[in-house]
This record gives C-alpha cells, structure tokens and sequence, in this order.
C-alpha cells in the first residue's frame, strides 16, 4: 500500500475512478450521517480502494480518496482525519460544519484529536482504539448496509458489545 503519497484526482481524468468509488459507497438515510464505504476493508478496519495508473496498481483509503475529489488533490502526508469516528465514512467534512465526517489533517492531528475523544468528548458509538475492534465493527456496518439499509443491524454495529475494561 503506497502510504499517504500524493493523491490527485482529477474529475475529468479520473472520472471512471470517481464513478467506481461512488458505486461502492451508501448514504446514511439521514442527511447529516455518514455515507459508509461497503467494499474491501483492510485490516485496520479502513476500506481500500484499489486504483491502477500508469500500468501500476496501488491502493488508498477511500476517505482519503474523497478528500481528494472535493479539493483536487491531498498532499503526501496528509490523512483523512474522522471526526465521526467511523473509518468506513468517505463523506467529506461540509464547510458549514467543520466537524462532521472526513476532514484532512496530520499524523499530529490525528493523535491529538483520538487523546482528546479518549478524554471524554466520546459520543455513544463503540470505540474504536483497539485494531480488532476497528475492524469488527467496520465490517458489521458494511455488512448491514451493502445490499439494503438495515437499520438493527446498523445499530448493532455501532453500538456492539461493550467491551468490559473494568
Ligand atoms: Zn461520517
């Protein structure tokens, strides 16, 4: 996997790699949801979405992919950052609210922004900080959501077993 690179999309260029994207991705039936990535999702529990140019395949987070739509380009070593906290969401950040979805952002950033959700700015999903975790719980939303919007088992997913720290 080429790591956080240079990514440029280009709308006309690329438009086959944006409509294969796009067909891989379903809406949260609620306007301000997450739109979830329901392919290939590595063991990080992040999607990949493979691309082939120049004769060379590679393959890319899809959120980081979006980012890259909306704005042309992501410079190499900046993520897609998930201020909702769902590694599977390609839904771009909207300027009107900031703090919503895939935004870009550093390595830094991500580190400070994971301390400051363990600090208690958490909101009522799973979290996410264990690998396995990550990965089970984003292949239980795609699996709940590929072939018809299943709303239990979208919460299942999200909400899962508690795990017992304590
Ligand atoms: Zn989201």
């Amino acid at each position: 996997m080429r790591r956080a690179g240079e990514l440029v999309v280009d709308r006309q260029v690329h438009a086959a790699e944006i409509a294969r994207l796009h067909s891989h991705v379903v809406c949260w039936p609620t306007p301000s949801g997450c739109n979830i990535w329901t392919v290939a999702i590595g063991p990080d529990g992040y999607g990949r979405f493979y691309l082939t140019r120049d004769s060379v395949g590679f393959c890319v987070r899809p959120h980081r992919y979006a980012l890259a739509i909306a704005g042309g380009s992501v410079a190499a070593g900046v993520l897609g950052l998930h201020e909702c906290d769902n590694p599977v969401c390609v839904k771009i950040a909207a300027d009107t609210d900031p703090h919503q979805h895939s935004v870009s952002g550093s390595q830094g950033d991500n580190m400070e922004w994971m301390a400051r959700m363990r600090r208690g700015g958490g909101h009522a999903v799973r979290r996410c900080d264990s690998r396995g975790v990550r990965r089970e719980r984003s292949v239980a939303l795609c699996e709940a959501v590929r072939h018809s919007w299943d709303a239990a088992a979208v919460q299942a997913a999200l909400l899962g077993d508690q795990p017992t720290l304590w």
